[in-house]
This record gives structure tokens, sequence and C-alpha cells, in this order.
């Protein structure tokens, strides 16, 4: 059975798809004026982690990823930079395929922009104004939230009882003003689409509506953002799509918190912000960033450090030097340790259950580590046999499946480097460190670099650079 928090109970659910075995699931985008920052990929590490698992857990997942292509931001960086919006954005679309892929995020199966669905939004706005639930004003559309009276269910904020326990005169302005753009007329920009509707650009939550039910119908399974989409975001998603359908928009609402940098918001002012590139920039290693990101429960704050991240750069790099101590190391040929695949299926077991308790993941890496020391305890005694070895390697690369941090080095060393790393090994074991320090510098001019870990020493090839 598989749970999750859904937002629009606050209560971890049962989850159940509409059609058996298919998942369909929407996740909002990355307005494209910007390089992406890391508190953007928390929430996309966090999608990926849900897209992967459900994919173990044997459904097969329709995803569509919207990307904001005009709004305010890429319009005054487009104007600024005396650009078309399309060639201004078309930079950071590229540059976000680029740190998705480095970040090893599973590509949704679609990627709608939200200047290619004009068409599909006013139809819906046309809807809402036929139907009573959107006005014109000046030109542009707002939606009545007054005539949606569930507005608020998501974010569990009571707009009823605010409205009608006040008196003053204030806040019955802020009724109108709280009722939100579907459509912007446009008179001096440069942006604009000429439609049945008149001139102008769309509101932001328009488009989700709009691409969402495009690509997977009225009602549909799982919409995932971060918290601070909640509101007015999602709550005007659904209360313009509801409207407009009179069906319920989405069954599951999941949502990831916030990121923090040492403990405070992230701010460009503050000088605590970071890209992914930033990030790469300083050297650090793509599968640490992504460890980092993935392993805090996604509805836990993530506060993100540098020494946080060195942490995580050494826990993938033991993960690597499991696989390899697994691949590689010393076997004997018969299979002492008969235990092991009950090992592997409890193990599996206890990651998939932790996993499906609400994405559970540092209880799935606990089972895990718990694993790994087993097995290493076993290889220190010479109790592992070439036939436990590809076994756990196919139950490491099962589970590299959703982590996707490990990178695996399946070609053995050339037995000239692997005698050479032996040696050093014994060197080291009688403390012979300078014989053990000139075999290092031998085998780094020979391109081999060594690691020693709490796991055994690991060896990677060294990048070749240009
Ligand atoms: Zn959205």
């Amino acid at each position: 059975m598989i749970m999750f928090y859904n937002t629009l109970t606050r209560k971890k659910e049962e989850f159940k798809p509409i059609e058996e075995k298919i998942v369909k699931m929407y996740t909002c985008g990355p307005t494209v004026y910007d390089f992406a920052h890391i508190g953007n990929f928390r929430a996309y590490v966090f999608e990926d982690l849900l897209h992967r698992f459900l994919e173990f857990a044997g459904y097969n997942v329709i995803r569509v990823m919207n990307i904001t292509d005009v709004d305010d931001k890429t319009i005054t960086g487009a104007i600024k930079n005396k650009v078309s919006l399309e060639e201004y954005t078309e930079t950071y679309i590229n540059a976000f395929f680029e740190d998705m892929e480095c970040l090893k995020l599973k590509k949704a199966t679609y990627f709608p922009r939200a200047t290619q669905h004009i068409p599909e939004m006013v139809s819906l706005i046309k809807i809402l104004l036929e139907k009573g639930n959107a006005y014109f004003k000046d030109g542009s559309v707002y939606f009545r939230i007054s005539t949606f009276p569930s507005y608020g269910k998501l974010s569990h904020y009571d707009f009823n009882k605010i409205l009608t326990s006040s008196t003053d005169s204030d806040e019955y302005e802020k009724e109108e003003a709280r009722d939100f753009a579907l459509w912007k007329a446009v008179k001096d920009e440069p942006f604009y689409w000429d439609t049945e509707i008149g001139r102008g650009r769309p509101g932001w939550h328009i488009e989700c509506s709009a691409m969402s039910m495009k690509y997977l119908g009225e009602t549909f399974d799982i919409h995932t953002g971060g918290v601070d989409n909640i509101f007015p975001h999602h709550e005007n998603e659904i209360a313009q799509s509801e409207a407009a359908t009179g069906k319920k928009f989405v069954n599951y609402w999941l949502h990831c918190a916030h990121l923090l940098v040492n403990g405070e918001k992230m701010s460009k002012s503050k000088g605590n912000f970071y890209t992914l590139r930033d990030l790469l920039k300083k050297n650090y290693d793509p599968a640490g960033i992504r460890y980092l990101l993935l392993t805090t429960h996604y509805r836990d704050p993530l506060n993100f450090t540098e020494q946080s991240l060195k942490q995580a750069e050494k826990t993938v790099n033991n993960l690597n030097a499991f696989y390899q101590r697994v691949s590689f190391g010393i076997q004997t040929q018969t299979s002492c340790e008969t235990n092991i695949e009950k090992k592997i299926c409890k193990t599996f077991e206890n990651f998939f259950d932790a996993l499906a308790d609400d994405l559970n993941i540092s209880a799935a890496m606990g089972e895990i580590f718990k694993f790994i020391h087993d097995v290493n305890e076993s290889f220190d005694l010479g109790k592992m046999s070439s036939k436990d070895s590809e076994k756990i390697i196919s139950f490491l690369d099962k589970i590299n499946e959703i982590i996707a941090v490990i990178e695996p080095i399946k070609e053995p060393l050339p037995d000239e480097i692997a005698s050479l790393i032996k040696k050093r090994e014994q060197a080291r074991k009688e403390k012979n460190y300078a014989v053990a320090d000139s075999i290092r510098n031998q085998l780094s001019e020979k391109g081999i670099l060594l690691e020693d870990t709490p796991y055994g020493t690991r060896w990677i090839r060294k990048q070749k650079t240009t």
C-alpha cells in the first residue's frame, strides 16, 4: 500500500490512481527568466523521487512539467536585452534541460510551453466568462472568486469567514482585489496575442489549468509543487479548473517544504543564493548535490550548507566504493554467504515500504546502509562468493534506479593496476606509508585516482582535461 500526505485533506491517504497502473501527474515547472536555483531544484528532485518511485512500484507515469515562458520577468528580460521573448527564454530553457540532466532528473512526458498554448487558455477563459465565473475589466479578464464557494480548500484559509465577519468598507474593497487575472490586456508592451477575448497575454495561473487538463484530462491523479505554490497559485488553479468543468481537478496534492541556506531564506542580497551552476563552479559533484537534495524528507525544511554538501559527497563516495568493492573485490569461488538472497529480499522490502510511507527516504537509505555494513563484514571475513557479488550488484543497480547517485564502473581494472592497488593496501596495513604514497603517485601517472573510504579503497579514472 502506498501512502501520500495530501495537502487537500491534510492527511496521509492511500494512493489509488484513477486508472489502474497509470499515474497522471502535473508539476509546476520553471519560469525561464534566469538559471534555476537550488531551492527550485529541491522541488524538482523531490518530484523526481516521486516519479521514479511510482515507476519502481510498477506504474506507467504520464507526467507534465510546464515551462512558463511569458510573465512579467521574462518580458522585462526580453525588453532589456532587446530580443524577442522566444530568443530570451531559449537560453534559460536550454540551461534548465542541461541542469536537469546534470542532476539525473527524469524527463517529463510533456514539457508544454505557455506561449504555445494560448488558444487552450483562451477557450478555458471563454467558458469561465460564459458561466459567470469571470468578468472583463479594462480589457483584462478576472476570475470572480465569490462564484466559487469552496475557494480556500487547498490552503485551508476560510475566506468567506474573513469576508462576512468584516463590516468595514476596506475589507469589501479587498473582495475585488482578491480576484485574480486570467488575461491581461496589453496596450504598450511589445509582446501580446490578438485573440477572441482581445489583445493581451495570459495570467500565470490559467496556464497550468489549461495545459494540465489538455494533457492529463479534467481530473487527474497528482499535482506537485513547493509549499509557496499552495496559495495563491494552486488554489487558483483549482478554482478556475473546477468552475469550468464542474469536476474535481486533482485527487492528490503533494508539496515540498522550503530550502534554507545556513538557516536563512535564500536571497541574492544576503549573498547566500546559489544556482546549480554556482555550485558546479566551486567543483561540487552533481551526485553529491542530488544526494543532499534527495535525502531530507520532502515535507521537512532542508537546511543547505556547504558542510552538509561535503558530507553528502562523502556518502556518495562510500556508495561508489562499496559498489566497486563488490564488483572487483577478491572473492572465493563457492558461495559461503548463503543468506545473501534473504538479506537482499528483506532489505528491498524494507526500502520499498519506507518509500511507500510518504517517501520516507531517510528510513529507506538507513536500510541500505545497514545492508552495506553487513555485506562489508562478510567481505572482511572472506565470506563472499562471486555469485553473491552478482546478486548484490543487481540489487544495487535496482536501488540506483531510484537514488541515481551511484556511478557504476563496470569494466575491470587491468591486472597491472590491480596488483599495484593490492601492493599499496598491503603497505598501508604494514604502516609503510612511504611505499603506499609512492604507489599512489605511480597510479596517478597512469590516470588512476585512489580514495580511501571506510568501505575500502575506491579508484576512479581521471577525467581527461582539455
Ligand atoms: Zn503551476
